[in-house]
């Protein structure tokens, strides 16, 4: 006890957004530290990956991450899909200008079904640049006058992947 005590703490993190934004791939490039693009779901409903993080000393947060995978297959269960989040992951991405649309229908489900801490926008794919259609100032604006914190990013650049869950659970942790 006393100085070596540690103090664990849980939070759930549930990350959104259209099909096929990078939602499986950013989660995979965070937990395991590489990137990896899927190129077939898998057939198994993955509900929840782990992630246990040292986010200051003696505290350990474990980070419950859920994929949206399934979510849209099983409406009636979409609220207890959402309930309890601590924190929420808006995707679209930044070569398709539907996906970044949707991001206000999914903001809307997310703040009716949980009352998360933090939430995150972020425009993926930005390492398909001659491809652009949403340009950065938009998502900007758009997280702005929404009170989001908002990154760009490509699920294949490890560091900023990483750089958003530090980001996150930094302002999380006095909230738990
Ligand atoms: P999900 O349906 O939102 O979970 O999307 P996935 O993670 O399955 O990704 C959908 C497709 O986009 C896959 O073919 C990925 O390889 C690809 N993808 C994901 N992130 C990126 C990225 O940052 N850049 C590029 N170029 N492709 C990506």
């Amino acid at each position: 006890i006393g100085e070596t005590a540690i103090q664990i703490l849980r939070a759930k993190v549930i990350v959104v957004g259209d099909i096929a934004v990078g939602k499986s791939s950013l989660i995979h490039t965070y937990i395991n530290r590489s990137p990896e693009f899927s190129t077939a779901k898998p057939t198994f409903p993955v509900d929840y990956l782990f992630k246990t993080v040292n986010v200051q000393k003696n505290i350990h947060l474990n980070l419950e991450i859920w994929d949206t995978m399934g979510e849209e297959r099983f409406a009636s269960l979409a609220p207890i899909w959402y309930r309890y989040a601590a924190a929420a992951i808006l995707v679209y991405d930044k070569t398709n200008e539907e996906s970044f649309k949707h991001i206000e229908d999914w903001l809307q489900r997310v703040k009716m079904y949980s009352e998360p801490h933090i939430i995150v926008l972020v425009g993926n794919k930005s390492d398909l640049s001659q491809d652009e259609v949403i340009p950065k100032a938009e998502g900007v604006t758009y997280a702005f006058e929404k009170g989001l914190m908002f990154i760009e990013t490509s699920t294949m650049d490890v560091d900023t992947i990483d750089q958003i869950f530090y980001l996150m659970t930094r302002r999380l942790l006095p909230k738990l």
